[in-house]
């Protein structure tokens, strides 16, 4: 892919020279000059140009282009300066994919004041931290968050870039992707790569779970996937010493068509339920607001979170930021209690490597109980109440 001028159309005013981040463009004779070792093809002149006189040509990547491109980036989401635990993930997955390419994995931070204490923590597992810290950063915007990526891949070109499957993520890194003309497979749940070509074989359900689909990117280069949380270990062994570079990005790329009013938390985004150790989750077996209180109380006593199958997120009974499954979250708790739950293998998808399982259902033959380690065959109304009762009996209750 590169940039060409259209000398016909070209009037040699210089205003995509000035705009040029990069310095790669000159006005000789009074048409526009590219040269195109110093152009990274951030398309901002073809953006500016008044007279449509600069164009993308060969769109397709060639083979030695695609060669320049190497290593494993992770995008590290942050916010208010903590690193989601899916960079963790991510970056000890990339560590396993170069083991023996032996190429280099990258951190990519975006945002605002940090410091190189919680940046360090991302130094264990990457060879270089690049961080675009910038005031502008600090709210995200999906504009302003996909612009400044697609530079700093254009300006670093790892092989592959992989995100959590994060609001963020599933937000912004689509339209990197677009920017880019590039290849992206969400929500995967394997990454492999083929040593011989360095293309990643990227598996995610497919058909609504029936399949498992391996995709490549084999045209283009970064090949990008997005993966959720709790799909990969962190490997805690990996043990880098990664540099941080400060990378600075053109202006231009920070303006933005959004303007924040005001910034408001939900009160729910405080809990991530990957990151509990016991989950006891809801379905339309417990039909209503009653049903999900009694679920609060059980969780409060075992010092758990409330989660549910997608039905329970839909109908409002708790956040969809709590929905267990494919299209959900993925978790690995020691104990998953699954109450008035059928066992969808969409839902199950998100639960399957909990420690212990234990599904409470009316009916004997829902799928839940294939993969339960204990089935109870009970009414949650009458079920959760009586258990609640038994563990306020108790001493080991934490409330
Ligand atoms: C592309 C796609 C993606 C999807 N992604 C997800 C996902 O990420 N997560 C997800 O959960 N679903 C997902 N689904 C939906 C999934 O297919 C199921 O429809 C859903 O999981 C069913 O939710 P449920 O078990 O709560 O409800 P139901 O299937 O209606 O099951 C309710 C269960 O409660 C039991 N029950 C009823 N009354 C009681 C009682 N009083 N006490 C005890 N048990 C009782 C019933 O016997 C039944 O087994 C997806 C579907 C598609 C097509």
């Amino acid at each position: 892919m590169s940039i060409r001028v259209i000398e016909e159309k070209c009037v040699g005013c210089g205003l995509c020279s000035r705009k040029c981040p990069q310095s790669a463009i000159t006005v000789v004779n009074k048409k526009a000059s590219i040269d195109e070792s110093k152009c990274i093809v951030c398309k901002l002149c073809v953006n500016t140009c008044r007279f449509n006189a600069i164009e993308v040509v060969g769109q397709k990547q060639e083979n030695s282009e695609k060669s320049s491109y190497k290593g494993i980036a992770v995008y590290a989401e942050s916010i208010d300066g903590k690193f989601n635990p899916v960079a963790y993930e991510l970056l000890s997955k990339a560590n396993d994919l170069v083991v023996k390419t032996g190429e280099n994995v990258f951190a990519f931070v975006l945002g605002s004041g940090f410091t190189d204490e919680n940046l360090s923590t991302l130094c264990k597992y990457a060879d270089f931290v690049y961080v675009v810290d910038n005031p502008f950063l600090e709210k995200y915007r999906d504009d302003v968050y996909s612009k400044v990526m697609a530079y700093i891949l254009k300006q670093y070109k790892p092989s592959a870039i992989l995100s959590g499957s994060t609001i963020r993520g599933r937000s912004f890194m689509p339209r990197v992707a677009t920017e880019l003309e590039t290849g992206l497979t969400a929500d995967c749940i394997s990454i492999e790569m083929d040593e011989n070509t360095g293309n990643l074989i990227q598996t995610r359900p497919a058909f609504g779970g029936d399949l498992m689909a391996s995709i490549l990117c084999e045209n283009t280069r970064p090949q990008m996937s997005t993966v959720r949380q709790g799909v990969f270990p962190v490997n805690e062994s990996i043990n880098k010493n990664g540099k941080i570079v400060k990378v600075d990005v053109p202006e231009e790329l920070l303006k933005s068509n959004m303007e924040i009013l005001g910034f408001e938390p939900c009160s729910c985004s405080d809990v991530n339920i990957a990151d509990y150790d016991i989950v006891v989750a809801g379905g339309r077996g417990l039909r209503n607001e009653k049903g999900f209180a009694l679920l609060r109380q059980l969780a409060d006593l075992l010092g758990g979170c409330v989660a549910g199958s997608r039905p329970a997120c839909d109908c409002g009974f708790i956040p969809h930021s709590a929905q267990i499954g494919q299209t959900g979250v993925t978790i690995k708790p020691k104990l998953y209690l699954a109450i008035g739950i059928s066992g969808a293998v969409q839902h199950i998808s998100g639960v399957e490597e909990a420690e212990l399982i234990i599904a409470v259902n009316t009916d004997p033959n829902a799928p839940i109980f294939d993969i339960a380690d204990y089935g109870i065959i009970a009414d949650a109304f009458e079920f959760l109440p009586a258990l609640i009762e038994k563990i306020k009996d108790k001493k080991f209750a934490k409330k």
